[in-house]
Protein backbone atom coordinates (compact mmCIF):
# COMPACT_ATOMS: atom_id res chain seq x y z
CA UNK A 1 0.00 0.00 0.00
CA UNK A 2 1.48 3.29 -0.79
CA UNK A 3 1.09 6.91 1.51
CA UNK A 4 -1.55 7.89 -0.57
CA UNK A 5 -3.88 5.04 0.07
CA UNK A 6 -2.53 4.51 3.67
CA UNK A 7 -4.28 8.03 4.58
CA UNK A 8 -7.57 7.31 2.88
CA UNK A 9 -7.39 3.99 4.61
CA UNK A 10 -7.38 5.32 7.71
CA UNK A 11 -9.82 8.09 6.71
CA UNK A 12 -12.19 5.79 5.74
CA UNK A 13 -12.20 4.14 9.30
CA UNK A 14 -13.00 7.67 10.51
CA UNK A 15 -15.97 7.99 8.66
CA UNK A 16 -17.16 4.51 9.53
CA UNK A 17 -16.36 5.04 13.07
CA UNK A 18 -17.68 8.10 13.60
CA UNK A 19 -20.84 8.21 11.54
CA UNK A 20 -22.69 11.32 10.85
CA UNK A 21 -20.17 13.71 12.70
CA UNK A 22 -19.51 15.64 8.89
CA UNK A 23 -17.76 18.47 10.62
CA UNK A 24 -15.17 16.17 12.07
CA UNK A 25 -14.89 14.19 8.87
CA UNK A 26 -14.01 17.81 7.40
CA UNK A 27 -11.30 19.11 9.62
CA UNK A 28 -10.15 15.11 9.83
CA UNK A 29 -10.11 15.28 5.90
CA UNK A 30 -8.59 18.92 5.80
CA UNK A 31 -5.24 17.67 8.00
CA UNK A 32 -4.64 14.36 6.81
CA UNK A 33 -4.43 14.45 3.28
CA UNK A 34 -1.81 17.20 3.95
CA UNK A 35 0.45 14.81 5.61
CA UNK A 36 0.87 12.50 3.26
CA UNK A 37 4.54 13.67 2.56
CA UNK A 38 5.54 13.54 5.38
CA UNK A 39 4.71 9.82 6.19
CA UNK A 40 6.65 9.32 2.73
CA UNK A 41 9.19 11.21 4.69
CA UNK A 42 8.88 9.25 8.33
CA UNK A 43 7.69 5.68 7.71
CA UNK A 44 7.99 4.89 11.60
CA UNK A 45 5.20 6.98 12.11
CA UNK A 46 2.98 4.86 9.60
CA UNK A 47 4.37 1.74 11.62
CA UNK A 48 3.68 3.37 15.05
CA UNK A 49 0.15 4.11 14.11
CA UNK A 50 0.94 7.76 14.51
CA UNK A 51 -2.58 8.59 12.36
CA UNK A 52 -4.30 6.36 13.62
CA UNK A 53 -4.22 6.90 16.98
CA UNK A 54 -4.59 10.47 16.87
CA UNK A 55 -8.00 10.86 15.32
CA UNK A 56 -9.10 9.21 17.99
CA UNK A 57 -9.92 11.13 21.50
CA UNK A 58 -7.83 9.75 24.36
CA UNK A 59 -11.51 10.39 25.89
CA UNK A 60 -14.64 11.99 25.82
CA UNK A 61 -17.65 12.99 28.08
CA UNK A 62 -20.96 13.90 27.34
CA UNK A 63 -23.39 14.20 30.37
CA UNK A 64 -26.65 15.88 31.57
CA UNK A 65 -26.82 19.32 32.32
CA UNK A 66 -29.68 20.22 35.00
CA UNK A 67 -31.00 23.41 35.71
CA UNK A 68 -33.61 25.77 36.88
CA UNK A 69 -34.92 28.93 34.86
CA UNK A 70 -35.74 32.05 36.52
CA UNK A 71 -39.33 31.15 36.21
CA UNK A 72 -38.90 27.78 38.29
CA UNK A 73 -38.72 25.43 35.59
CA UNK A 74 -36.16 22.92 34.99
CA UNK A 75 -34.54 23.17 32.37
CA UNK A 76 -31.82 20.09 30.88
CA UNK A 77 -28.79 20.67 28.44
CA UNK A 78 -25.99 18.58 27.12
CA UNK A 79 -22.34 19.05 28.62
CA UNK A 80 -19.41 17.56 26.43
CA UNK A 81 -15.64 17.45 27.01
CA UNK A 82 -13.20 15.91 24.53
CA UNK A 83 -9.49 14.75 25.90
CA UNK A 84 -8.43 14.59 22.39
CA UNK A 85 -4.23 14.32 22.63
CA UNK A 86 -1.94 14.98 26.02
CA UNK A 87 1.47 14.59 23.87
CA UNK A 88 3.15 17.43 24.87
CA UNK A 89 1.00 18.90 27.45
CA UNK A 90 -1.97 18.79 29.60
CA UNK A 91 -5.52 19.23 27.36
CA UNK A 92 -5.88 22.67 26.38
CA UNK A 93 -8.97 24.12 24.72
CA UNK A 94 -12.18 26.04 25.08
CA UNK A 95 -15.95 25.84 26.28
CA UNK A 96 -18.54 26.74 23.26
CA UNK A 97 -22.10 27.49 24.82
CA UNK A 98 -24.55 27.78 21.30
CA UNK A 99 -27.42 25.91 20.78
CA UNK A 100 -25.49 23.97 17.52
CA UNK A 101 -23.29 22.21 19.97
CA UNK A 102 -23.05 18.56 19.53
CA UNK A 103 -20.60 15.97 19.83
CA UNK A 104 -19.18 15.98 16.09
CA UNK A 105 -18.51 19.87 16.71
CA UNK A 106 -16.79 19.59 19.80
CA UNK A 107 -14.96 16.89 18.29
CA UNK A 108 -13.65 19.06 15.50
CA UNK A 109 -12.80 21.61 17.24
CA UNK A 110 -10.61 19.79 19.50
CA UNK A 111 -8.84 17.92 16.52
CA UNK A 112 -7.79 21.17 15.03
CA UNK A 113 -6.67 22.12 18.74
CA UNK A 114 -3.93 19.67 18.77
CA UNK A 115 -1.64 20.93 15.87
CA UNK A 116 -3.00 24.20 17.04
CA UNK A 117 -1.39 24.09 20.41
CA UNK A 118 1.64 22.63 18.94
CA UNK A 119 2.12 25.37 16.72
CA UNK A 120 2.61 27.64 19.46
CA UNK A 121 5.84 26.62 20.83
CA UNK A 122 4.61 25.69 24.24
CA UNK A 123 3.79 22.54 25.96
CA UNK A 124 -0.39 21.95 25.95
CA UNK A 125 -2.15 19.28 24.24
CA UNK A 126 -5.73 19.40 22.46
CA UNK A 127 -9.07 19.28 23.73
CA UNK A 128 -12.76 20.91 23.56
CA UNK A 129 -16.05 20.92 25.04
CA UNK A 130 -19.50 22.90 25.80
CA UNK A 131 -22.66 22.70 25.86
CA UNK A 132 -26.00 23.37 23.50
CA UNK A 133 -27.06 25.68 26.73
CA UNK A 134 -27.80 29.25 24.42
CA UNK A 135 -26.71 32.14 26.88
CA UNK A 136 -28.56 34.21 24.50
CA UNK A 137 -31.62 36.39 26.36
CA UNK A 138 -30.90 34.21 29.59
CA UNK A 139 -30.22 36.37 32.86
CA UNK A 140 -27.58 36.43 34.85
CA UNK A 141 -28.62 34.44 37.58
CA UNK A 142 -29.31 31.32 34.60
CA UNK A 143 -26.07 32.06 33.46
CA UNK A 144 -24.38 31.10 36.86
CA UNK A 145 -27.19 28.36 37.67
CA UNK A 146 -26.27 26.57 34.61
CA UNK A 147 -22.33 27.28 34.69
CA UNK A 148 -22.44 25.98 38.66
CA UNK A 149 -24.60 22.57 37.55
CA UNK A 150 -21.88 21.97 34.25
CA UNK A 151 -19.21 22.52 36.45
CA UNK A 152 -20.76 20.03 39.27
CA UNK A 153 -20.08 17.29 36.45
CA UNK A 154 -16.72 19.04 34.72
CA UNK A 155 -14.84 19.20 37.41
CA UNK A 156 -14.27 15.80 38.03
CA UNK A 157 -12.36 15.35 34.77
CA UNK A 158 -10.11 19.02 34.80
CA UNK A 159 -7.30 20.25 36.65
CA UNK A 160 -4.18 22.36 35.88
CA UNK A 161 -2.14 19.25 35.13
CA UNK A 162 -4.57 17.46 33.55
CA UNK A 163 -6.98 19.25 30.91
CA UNK A 164 -7.18 22.99 31.23
CA UNK A 165 -10.66 24.52 29.89
CA UNK A 166 -11.42 28.29 28.61
CA UNK A 167 -13.60 30.49 27.01
CA UNK A 168 -14.97 30.38 23.42
CA UNK A 169 -18.21 30.89 21.30
CA UNK A 170 -20.33 32.06 24.41
CA UNK A 171 -18.05 31.61 27.25
CA UNK A 172 -16.70 35.01 28.06
CA UNK A 173 -15.39 36.44 31.33
CA UNK A 174 -18.74 36.11 33.11
CA UNK A 175 -19.02 32.76 32.28
CA UNK A 176 -14.99 31.71 33.36
CA UNK A 177 -16.05 33.19 36.36
CA UNK A 178 -19.02 31.65 37.69
CA UNK A 179 -17.33 28.26 36.05
CA UNK A 180 -14.08 29.11 38.78
CA UNK A 181 -15.56 29.91 41.70
CA UNK A 182 -17.99 26.83 41.36
CA UNK A 183 -14.53 24.65 40.66
CA UNK A 184 -12.70 26.44 43.84
CA UNK A 185 -16.01 25.67 46.24
CA UNK A 186 -15.99 21.85 45.07
CA UNK A 187 -11.88 21.40 45.04
CA UNK A 188 -11.82 23.18 48.16
CA UNK A 189 -8.65 24.48 47.00
CA UNK A 190 -7.38 27.41 44.97
CA UNK A 191 -5.88 26.70 41.84
CA UNK A 192 -6.01 29.10 39.57
CA UNK A 193 -4.18 27.08 36.52
CA UNK A 194 -7.51 25.26 36.14
CA UNK A 195 -9.09 27.22 33.74
CA UNK A 196 -8.08 29.98 31.63
CA UNK A 197 -9.20 33.63 30.39
CA UNK A 198 -10.16 34.35 33.99
CA UNK A 199 -10.42 37.97 35.45
CA UNK A 200 -7.69 39.86 36.13
CA UNK A 201 -8.57 39.93 39.76
CA UNK A 202 -7.98 36.02 40.58
CA UNK A 203 -5.37 34.64 38.08
CA UNK A 204 -5.95 36.37 34.75
CA UNK A 205 -3.36 37.62 32.35
CA UNK A 206 -3.32 40.62 30.78
CA UNK A 207 -3.59 40.53 27.31
CA UNK A 208 -5.83 37.63 27.10
CA UNK A 209 -9.20 39.60 25.88
CA UNK A 210 -7.47 40.49 22.56
CA UNK A 211 -5.18 37.83 22.15
CA UNK A 212 -7.17 36.18 19.33
CA UNK A 213 -7.62 39.33 17.27
CA UNK A 214 -4.32 40.71 18.32
CA UNK A 215 -2.94 37.79 17.40
CA UNK A 216 -4.81 36.93 14.22
CA UNK A 217 -4.09 40.68 12.94
CA UNK A 218 -0.01 40.21 13.92
CA UNK A 219 -0.23 36.33 11.40
CA UNK A 220 -2.11 38.52 8.56
CA UNK A 221 0.10 41.67 8.57
CA UNK A 222 3.61 39.11 8.61
CA UNK A 223 2.18 37.38 5.75
CA UNK A 224 1.15 40.35 4.11
CA UNK A 225 4.68 41.67 4.69
CA UNK A 226 6.39 38.33 3.57
CA UNK A 227 4.76 39.43 0.16
CA UNK A 228 5.52 43.32 -0.02
CA UNK A 229 2.12 44.32 1.01
CA UNK A 230 1.27 46.41 3.61
CA UNK A 231 -1.71 46.72 6.06
CA UNK A 232 -1.67 50.21 6.36
CA UNK A 233 -4.58 51.87 3.90
CA UNK A 234 -6.22 48.35 3.18
CA UNK A 235 -10.51 48.29 3.04
CA UNK A 236 -11.06 44.92 5.59
CA UNK A 237 -14.08 42.92 6.33
CA UNK A 238 -14.36 41.45 9.50
CA UNK A 239 -17.47 38.92 10.43
CA UNK A 240 -18.57 38.55 13.56
CA UNK A 241 -18.85 41.03 16.64
CA UNK A 242 -17.61 38.89 19.37
CA UNK A 243 -14.00 38.84 20.97
CA UNK A 244 -11.97 37.10 18.07
CA UNK A 245 -13.67 40.17 16.13
CA UNK A 246 -13.44 42.95 18.25
CA UNK A 247 -10.20 42.74 18.83
CA UNK A 248 -9.01 42.12 15.69
CA UNK A 249 -10.75 45.03 14.32
CA UNK A 250 -8.98 47.03 16.90
CA UNK A 251 -5.51 46.04 15.75
CA UNK A 252 -6.39 46.78 11.96
CA UNK A 253 -7.15 50.05 12.95
CA UNK A 254 -4.35 50.49 14.79
CA UNK A 255 -2.20 49.23 11.95
CA UNK A 256 -3.57 51.97 9.93
CA UNK A 257 -6.61 49.22 8.02
CA UNK A 258 -10.09 50.30 7.64
CA UNK A 259 -12.71 47.89 8.85
CA UNK A 260 -16.16 48.63 6.83
CA UNK A 261 -18.33 45.92 7.72
CA UNK A 262 -18.95 43.47 10.80
CA UNK A 263 -21.85 41.15 11.80
CA UNK A 264 -23.88 39.24 14.19
CA UNK A 265 -25.36 35.86 13.47
CA UNK A 266 -28.60 38.03 12.55
CA UNK A 267 -26.88 40.59 10.04
CA UNK A 268 -23.84 42.74 8.91
CA UNK A 269 -23.74 46.18 9.28
CA UNK A 270 -21.80 48.57 6.56
CA UNK A 271 -20.31 51.60 7.65
CA UNK A 272 -17.95 53.34 4.22
CA UNK A 273 -16.91 55.77 6.33
CA UNK A 274 -15.11 52.91 8.88
CA UNK A 275 -16.65 51.25 11.90
CA UNK A 276 -16.67 53.15 14.70
CA UNK A 277 -15.40 50.12 17.29
CA UNK A 278 -16.49 51.99 20.62
CA UNK A 279 -20.34 51.83 19.39
CA UNK A 280 -20.01 47.95 18.68
CA UNK A 281 -17.53 47.20 22.06
CA UNK A 282 -20.61 49.00 23.99
CA UNK A 283 -23.34 46.71 21.70
CA UNK A 284 -21.85 43.55 22.16
CA UNK A 285 -19.62 43.88 25.62
CA UNK A 286 -21.88 45.76 27.48
CA UNK A 287 -25.63 46.09 26.39
CA UNK A 288 -24.87 42.60 24.85
CA UNK A 289 -27.51 43.83 22.02
CA UNK A 290 -27.88 42.56 18.55
CA UNK A 291 -25.17 45.04 15.69
CA UNK A 292 -28.20 46.12 13.90
CA UNK A 293 -28.37 49.07 16.90
CA UNK A 294 -25.25 50.53 15.16
CA UNK A 295 -27.31 52.39 12.69
CA UNK A 296 -29.29 54.61 14.97
CA UNK A 297 -26.38 55.49 15.79
CA UNK A 298 -24.02 56.19 12.68
CA UNK A 299 -26.58 57.35 9.74
CA UNK A 300 -24.23 56.84 7.09
CA UNK A 301 -24.17 52.86 8.16
CA UNK A 302 -26.41 50.37 6.63
CA UNK A 303 -27.68 47.41 7.98
CA UNK A 304 -28.77 43.86 6.42
CA UNK A 305 -30.45 41.05 7.21
CA UNK A 306 -28.62 37.66 6.52
CA UNK A 307 -24.97 37.42 8.28
CA UNK A 308 -23.38 35.85 4.73
CA UNK A 309 -24.05 39.15 3.16
CA UNK A 310 -21.11 40.74 4.78
CA UNK A 311 -18.69 38.76 2.42
CA UNK A 312 -20.42 40.84 -1.03
CA UNK A 313 -18.58 43.79 0.28
CA UNK A 314 -15.42 44.79 -1.22
CA UNK A 315 -12.38 44.33 -0.06
CA UNK A 316 -8.60 43.67 0.43
CA UNK A 317 -8.32 41.71 3.35
CA UNK A 318 -11.07 39.28 4.94
CA UNK A 319 -11.40 38.66 8.03
CA UNK A 320 -14.00 35.93 9.38
CA UNK A 321 -14.47 35.69 13.08
CA UNK A 322 -17.84 34.21 13.59
CA UNK A 323 -18.22 30.43 13.20
CA UNK A 324 -17.43 27.62 11.14
CA UNK A 325 -18.00 26.82 7.37
CA UNK A 326 -19.58 30.61 7.22
CA UNK A 327 -17.58 31.13 3.58
CA UNK A 328 -18.57 28.48 1.33
CA UNK A 329 -17.62 27.77 -2.46
CA UNK A 330 -20.21 30.90 -3.73
CA UNK A 331 -18.56 33.90 -1.03
CA UNK A 332 -15.21 32.84 -1.85
CA UNK A 333 -16.38 33.38 -5.19
CA UNK A 334 -17.58 36.38 -4.73
CA UNK A 335 -14.63 37.43 -2.90
CA UNK A 336 -12.36 36.65 -5.62
CA UNK A 337 -14.04 38.47 -8.11
CA UNK A 338 -14.27 41.54 -5.59
CA UNK A 339 -10.06 41.80 -5.46
CA UNK A 340 -9.33 40.22 -1.93
CA UNK A 341 -6.04 39.84 -1.49
CA UNK A 342 -5.77 38.31 2.09
CA UNK A 343 -8.06 35.71 4.24
CA UNK A 344 -7.15 35.04 7.86
CA UNK A 345 -9.10 32.80 9.75
CA UNK A 346 -10.00 34.29 12.99
CA UNK A 347 -12.76 31.95 13.86
CA UNK A 348 -12.37 28.15 13.47
CA UNK A 349 -13.26 26.29 10.36
CA UNK A 350 -15.02 29.51 9.14
CA UNK A 351 -14.06 28.68 5.34
CA UNK A 352 -15.09 25.16 3.70
CA UNK A 353 -12.99 22.37 1.82
CA UNK A 354 -14.27 24.20 -1.47
CA UNK A 355 -13.59 28.05 -0.66
CA UNK A 356 -9.96 27.05 0.72
CA UNK A 357 -9.51 25.65 -2.67
CA UNK A 358 -10.90 28.80 -3.99
CA UNK A 359 -8.40 31.19 -2.23
CA UNK A 360 -5.29 29.02 -3.18
CA UNK A 361 -6.07 28.82 -6.99
CA UNK A 362 -6.15 32.52 -7.66
CA UNK A 363 -3.54 32.92 -5.35
CA UNK A 364 -5.26 34.67 -2.52
CA UNK A 365 -2.85 34.76 0.52
CA UNK A 366 -4.89 32.19 3.18
CA UNK A 367 -3.79 32.28 6.72
CA UNK A 368 -5.75 29.09 7.91
CA UNK A 369 -7.39 28.87 11.45
CA UNK A 370 -4.53 27.04 13.31
CA UNK A 371 -2.07 28.98 13.02
CA UNK A 372 -3.64 32.41 12.18
CA UNK A 373 -6.03 32.20 15.68
CA UNK A 374 -3.83 30.47 18.02
CA UNK A 375 -2.72 33.85 19.49
CA UNK A 376 -5.74 33.00 22.06
CA UNK A 377 -4.26 29.39 23.35
CA UNK A 378 -0.83 30.88 23.19
CA UNK A 379 -1.52 33.57 25.71
CA UNK A 380 -3.78 31.10 27.86
CA UNK A 381 -0.66 29.24 28.32
CA UNK A 382 0.65 31.80 29.16
CA UNK A 383 -1.59 32.54 31.58
CA UNK A 384 -0.62 29.46 33.21
CA UNK A 385 2.95 30.10 33.19
CA UNK A 386 1.69 33.22 35.45
CA UNK A 387 -0.28 31.54 38.07
CA UNK A 388 2.39 28.61 38.08
CA UNK A 389 5.06 31.32 39.14
CA UNK A 390 2.03 33.23 40.70
CA UNK A 391 2.82 36.36 39.29
CA UNK A 392 1.62 38.87 36.55
CA UNK A 393 3.37 40.28 33.85
CA UNK A 394 2.49 43.90 32.35
CA UNK A 395 0.23 44.01 29.20
CA UNK A 396 3.54 44.81 27.20
CA UNK A 397 5.29 42.01 28.20
CA UNK A 398 2.55 39.43 26.88
CA UNK A 399 1.76 41.35 24.02
CA UNK A 400 5.18 41.59 22.97
CA UNK A 401 5.27 37.70 24.01
CA UNK A 402 2.22 37.35 21.46
CA UNK A 403 4.05 39.34 18.89
CA UNK A 404 7.03 37.06 18.97
CA UNK A 405 5.07 33.75 19.08
CA UNK A 406 2.60 34.49 16.09
CA UNK A 407 6.11 35.68 14.07
CA UNK A 408 7.18 32.32 14.90
CA UNK A 409 4.21 30.56 13.63
CA UNK A 410 3.86 31.79 10.43
CA UNK A 411 7.54 31.43 9.83
CA UNK A 412 7.07 27.94 10.89
CA UNK A 413 4.62 27.38 8.83
CA UNK A 414 6.57 28.78 5.45
CA UNK A 415 9.39 27.30 6.33
CA UNK A 416 7.39 23.92 6.29
CA UNK A 417 5.28 24.89 3.19
CA UNK A 418 8.38 25.12 1.54
CA UNK A 419 10.42 22.26 2.85
CA UNK A 420 8.35 19.59 1.80
CA UNK A 421 7.82 21.32 -1.58
CA UNK A 422 4.10 23.14 -1.34
CA UNK A 423 5.67 26.57 -1.34
CA UNK A 424 2.92 29.90 -0.58
CA UNK A 425 0.12 27.31 0.98
CA UNK A 426 0.37 27.90 4.61
CA UNK A 427 -2.30 25.21 5.10
CA UNK A 428 -0.12 22.51 4.34
CA UNK A 429 2.60 24.31 6.66
CA UNK A 430 0.97 25.03 9.54
CA UNK A 431 -0.41 21.11 9.36
CA UNK A 432 2.73 19.64 8.98
CA UNK A 433 4.60 22.26 11.46
CA UNK A 434 1.94 21.14 14.14
CA UNK A 435 1.72 17.47 13.75
CA UNK A 436 5.66 16.83 13.45
CA UNK A 437 5.81 18.20 17.11
CA UNK A 438 3.32 15.73 18.64
CA UNK A 439 3.65 12.93 16.08
CA UNK A 440 7.82 12.85 17.29
CA UNK A 441 6.80 12.89 21.41
CA UNK A 442 4.11 10.09 20.68
CA UNK A 443 6.48 8.49 19.22
CA UNK A 444 8.91 9.02 21.77
CA UNK A 445 5.85 8.12 24.40
CA UNK A 446 5.34 4.73 23.01
CA UNK A 447 2.14 3.08 22.16
CA UNK A 448 -0.10 3.92 24.53
P1 LIG B 1 -18.23 35.12 20.68
O1 LIG B 1 -19.33 34.34 21.28
O2 LIG B 1 -17.58 36.20 21.47
O3 LIG B 1 -18.69 35.75 19.29
C1 LIG B 1 -19.14 34.97 18.25
C2 LIG B 1 -19.61 35.86 17.12
O4 LIG B 1 -19.92 35.05 16.00
C3 LIG B 1 -20.85 36.63 17.45
O5 LIG B 1 -20.86 37.83 16.74
C4 LIG B 1 -21.94 35.69 16.98
O6 LIG B 1 -23.17 36.35 16.69
C5 LIG B 1 -21.33 35.12 15.73
N1 LIG B 1 -21.85 33.75 15.51
C6 LIG B 1 -21.79 32.71 16.38
N2 LIG B 1 -22.39 31.62 15.83
C7 LIG B 1 -22.82 32.00 14.63
C8 LIG B 1 -23.50 31.33 13.58
N3 LIG B 1 -23.87 30.04 13.71
N4 LIG B 1 -23.77 32.03 12.45
C9 LIG B 1 -23.38 33.33 12.33
N5 LIG B 1 -22.73 34.00 13.30
C10 LIG B 1 -22.45 33.36 14.41
O7 LIG B 1 -17.12 34.03 20.22
P2 LIG B 1 -15.61 34.24 19.89
O8 LIG B 1 -15.39 35.57 19.27
O9 LIG B 1 -14.83 33.86 21.08
O10 LIG B 1 -15.36 33.08 18.82
C11 LIG B 1 -15.54 33.29 17.41
C12 LIG B 1 -14.80 32.20 16.64
O11 LIG B 1 -13.40 32.25 16.97
C13 LIG B 1 -15.23 30.76 16.94
O12 LIG B 1 -15.08 29.98 15.77
C14 LIG B 1 -14.20 30.31 17.97
O13 LIG B 1 -14.06 28.89 18.01
C15 LIG B 1 -12.96 30.98 17.42
N6 LIG B 1 -11.88 31.16 18.39
C16 LIG B 1 -12.04 31.86 19.54
C17 LIG B 1 -10.99 32.04 20.40
C18 LIG B 1 -11.10 32.90 21.61
O14 LIG B 1 -10.06 33.17 22.24
N7 LIG B 1 -12.28 33.41 21.97
C19 LIG B 1 -9.69 31.41 20.17
C20 LIG B 1 -9.58 30.76 18.87
C21 LIG B 1 -10.65 30.62 18.05
P3 LIG B 1 -24.37 36.32 17.74
O15 LIG B 1 -23.99 37.28 18.81
O16 LIG B 1 -25.55 36.70 16.95
O17 LIG B 1 -24.43 34.89 18.25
Amino acid sequence: MNTKEYVEKVYEQVLQRNPGEVEFHQAVKEVIHSLIPVFEKHPEYVQQGILERIVEPDRQFIFRVPWVDDNGNVRVNRGFRVQFNNAIGPYKGGLRFHPTVNLSIIKFLGFEQILKNSLTGLPIGGGKGGSDFDPKGKSDAEIMRFCQSFMSELYKYIGQDIDVPAGDIGVGGREIGYLYGYYKKLRSSYEAGVLTGKGLTYGGSLARKEATGYGLVYFVDEMLKGKGIKLEGKTVVVSGSGNVAIYAIEKVQELGGKVVACSDSNGYIYDKDGIKLETVKRIKEVERKRIKEYVSKHENAEYHEGCRGVWTIPCDVALPCATQNEISKEEAEVLVKNGVKAVGEGANMPSTLEAVDIFLNNKVLFAPAKAANAGGVAVSALEMSQNSIRYSWSFEEVDNKLKDIMKNIYQNSVRCAKAYGYEDNYVIGANIAGFLKVADAMYSQGII
